[in-house]
């Protein structure tokens, strides 16, 4: 069947209560690296050119926390509820599926964060000429019973694999052999399809792909994080001249002064600063390029607008701000008094927590401009944090 005669959802079966892993949500809601299990996965499937359409399986209790989850996150179907078990949550997913009528599924585990788009190539390359596929791993460790606490004898591995999602199979194959299984015992849906006589061919599966369950696997998770994420450094610097008026407004806070700043929006300097900063460590130009000045629509408007449109683009590259640090440049007002007014507004606007936002201050010991008292100067440093992407 050639690519483009294939019509592929991806079902995601998020239905689980597993609670062991701790935190008592179930497990595919807890945040790795600040993104949930399933939110991962989601991400993988809904931006792969060859998937159609993304249905998740949610428990019914669990709406406020999908919702939550998938926020920002385009292209999914209107969720179907699980049942009991996972076969049953499955079979309700492909019931789900009827009016689309895609040739082919892949269903995959919610707790498996890592799949890689490559992954997801295989097992569709594979449906080509299969009606199911598998990724698959060796087994490298000598497996051996266990009786009680005392080792066994060993188990011959030669002929096993350890099986992983997603499982890819044609879609009217796999929901009759659903439909038609006997038991509810089935572990995955490769069993389901073989007690149907459906016959599964094995694709290479990635260790990356392991699945989230105990406490220690978020560990794992987390690490494989930190050895993928890279940081990333953007500057800012900003000035704007006194003006008559009576106040600054300074991270989005008004401070009485002799003087106000002169700008088109509310010549937020500190706030310019940063936003410039942001921009720079995301690699989206200067705020000039996102807010012409030349654009009525911001003459007067607060600066908080441009700070929260480069959150917004940071966030919609998976990057996360690791700090923001801001120094104000000028011999009035003071700004010490402030400045944890400053910060905590900064931090507010930026959505993290204070202890990653640094607001300092300093003159110019009465040189230049700043010391002639013309006006304010900021300059701001941004790291943040990223999915280690290709360099070249
Ligand atoms: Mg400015």
């Amino acid at each position: 069947m050639r690519h483009d005669l294939m019509r592929v959802v991806a079902l995601i079966v998020a239905a689980g209560r597993g609670t062991r892993a701790g935190q008592g949500l179930p497990k595919q809601y807890r945040p790795v690296g600040g993104v949930s299990l399933l939110r991962r996965g989601l991400d993988v499937f809904s931006s792969h050119p060859r998937i159609d359409h993304v249905l998740t399986i949610i428990h019914e209790d669990d709406s406020d926390l999908y919702e939550n989850a998938i926020e920002g996150c385009a292209g999914l179907l209107p969720v179907a509820f699980g049942g009991t078990t996972r076969q049953a949550s499955v079979l309700a997913g492909l019931e789900a599926l009827r009016d689309i009528r895609p040739t082919h599924v892949l269903i995959h585990d919610g707790a498996r964060p890592f799949v890689s788009p490559a992954l997801i190539d295989r097992v569709l390359n594979a449906l080509q000429d299969h009606a199911a596929a598998l990724p698959s791993l060796p087994v490298s460790d000598t497996l051996r019973r266990s009786e009680g606490n005392i080792a066994g004898e060993t188990v011959d591995r030669t002929g096993l694999v350890r099986a992983q999602t997603p499982q890819g199979f044609n879609f009217d194959a796999i929901i009759e052999a659903h439909r038609a299984a006997d038991s509810d015992l089935f572990t995955d849906d490769i069993a389901v399809a073989a007690a149907a006589g459906i016959k599964a061919v094995l694709v290479a599966g990635a260790e990356e792909n392991f699945k989230v369950t105990e406490p220690q696997d978020f560990d794992r998770a987390e690490q494989f994080l930190a050895v993928r994420t890279e940081t990333r450094t953007g500057s800012g610097f900003d000035v704007h001249r006194f003006c008559d008026g009576d106040k600054v407004t300074l991270c989005g806070i008004a401070i009485p002064h002799t003087h106000a700043l002169l700008g088109h929006s509310d010549a937020d300097v500190a706030l310019h600063a940063v936003t410039d900063a942001l921009l720079g460590a995301i690699g989206e130009g200067d705020i000039g390029v996102h807010f012409p000045p030349s654009d009525p629509q911001w003459k007067g408007a607060p600066s908080r607008l441009f700070l929260e449109h480069a959150v917004t683009l940071l966030k919609s590259k998976q990057g996360q701000l690791n700090n923001i640090d801001l120094t104000i440049i000028c011999e009035a007002p003071k700004i010490t008094p402030h400045r944890e007014q400053l910060r905590g507004s900064l931090a507010d606007i930026l959505g993290v927590v204070i202890d990653r936002v640094s607001v300092k201050a300093t003159t110019t010991e009465g040189l230049g401009f700043t010391g002639r008292g013309e006006g304010i100067a900021a300059q701001a440093i941004a790291t943040v944090s990223f999915p280690t992407t290709e360099r070249s």
